[in-house]
């Protein structure tokens, strides 16, 4: 082009091209809405699912696509879809999947939200939801029946903190060639490698390992089958579900240090959770790497490591409204839901109300550990626990 601009086209426009060749480690962040074509021959020659290429923004930019290829390679998976939030992407897989008429099942001790989707989709889709039990095994495959097209598992419940036996579940499923999703997200896809154990959908909070920063949220599908990533896509594109480049940005940002962070949170947790066991005020420790975990010996069998969530069981003497004030006591665990980041969390649930087999009495508090060193988060815990006497 050539000839002199005006000023407010200048302000809008430019032909200035900065230099090839540019190399550093961060990807770049690239916002658009609109991706422009050379010319209309390359506009009808794309198409949104081709990766190779771009057509809008919200199909994906240099810089998610960069996040969806390191989630896949990361995960052990072939490809990848990103959500807004982890629940998003939960609820992309049900929408992907099931239509009015079909079944689903879910397990007892599922995500909560995950578990009120479920009931949106029977109450108001038509779509059957059935809860398992999640340490049932191979058991499960009397449950699948005709209809049934999804199996929801979760290893373990981010609360009760079940192990179930995924491979024993994948089987059984495999057989009735029903595609198994798992919520990979307690063990950040680190300490449990889904797609060998057999699992078809891999879902991930990347709100919580992957960005180490509880600053951003966001969600993650991943598949090795094509037919099934597909379906997905189809899904993540219609239900419009884009993220961010600077919320993606944060992610990417997070996945070097992701693992030494797993290692330390897994380190500290353990050393807690020991300590909290020979306590008189807790009953029991459900940190599965601890043998008072129900599944306890499935993943020794099936994980590598552990992370930095458990949850325990108070002594029954105590009512709510003591443990309620033992939280409050605390001063390093801050009060708060999501976990992953680098502060430790405290956070009491009412598993009565949430879960109809539940046969504790003793209140559940889950704890989040984070990166401050372990022996000042005992301390914490110690005061706070000395109160309650
Ligand atoms: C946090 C969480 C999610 C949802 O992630 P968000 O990004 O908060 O929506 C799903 N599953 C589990 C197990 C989680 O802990």
């Amino acid at each position: 082009m050539s000839g002199k601009k005006q000023v407010q086209t200048l302000l809008s426009t430019t032909t200035y091209r900065p230099p090839e060749g540019f190399a550093a480690f961060p990807a770049a962040i690239h916002h658009a809405s609109t991706v422009l074509f050379e010319n209309v021959a390359a506009l009808r020659a794309r198409h949104w699912q081709d990766k190779r290429s771009y057509t809008y923004g919200l199909h994906g930019t240099p810089t998610t696509f960069t996040l969806e290829a390191r989630l896949a390679e990361i995960e052990g998976g072939e490809h990848c879809l990103l959500a807004p939030s982890g629940l998003a992407a939960i609820s992309m897989i049900d929408l992907a999947l099931l239509k009015t008429g079909d079944d689903v099942l879910l397990p007892e001790n599922v995500y909560n939200p995950n578990r009120e989707m479920g009931n949106w989709l029977a109450r108001d889709f038509g779509i059957g939801v059935r809860y398992y039990d999640p340490l049932m095994g191979e058991a499960i495959a009397e449950l699948i029946q005709p209809n049934t097209r999804l199996v929801w598992t979760e290893a373990p419940g981010s609360v009760s903190m079940e192990v179930p036996d995924i491979p024993a579940i994948c089987r059984a499923a495999k057989a009735r060639q029903v595609p198994v999703a798992l919520d990979n997200t307690w063990s950040a896809g680190l300490a449990f490698r889904a797609f060998e154990h057999g699992v078809d959908i891999v879902m991930q909070a990347l709100t919580k390992y992957h960005s180490g920063g509880s600053d951003v949220l966001m969600g993650a599908v991943i598949t090795r089958e094509r037919e099934l990533h597909r379906k997905i896509e189809l899904a993540h594109m219609r239900l419009g579900m884009g993220v961010s480049p600077d919320d993606t940005y944060l992610v990417l940002r997070g996945l070097p240090t992701m693992k030494l962070r797993f290692e330390a949170h897994d380190k500290a947790a353990r050393e807690i959770a020991a300590w909290l066991k020979q306590r008189p005020e807790i009953v029991k420790v459900l940190h599965p790497a601890f043998d008072d975990c129900p599944g306890h010996p499935v993943w020794r069998r099936d994980f590598s490591g552990a992370g930095g969530l458990f949850s325990v069981l108070f002594d029954p003497r105590f009512t709510e409204e003591q443990t309620d004030s033992f939280i409050d006591r605390l001063t390093l665990f801050k009060i708060g839901y999501s976990w992953g980041g680098a502060n430790s969390l405290a956070v009491p649930y009412r598993m009565a109300q949430m879960r109809r087999e539940w046969r504790e009495t003793g209140q559940l508090v889950r704890l989040n550990i984070g990166l401050e060193d372990p022996r000042d988060l005992i301390t914490d815990l110690e005061q706070a626990l000395t109160a309650l006497a």
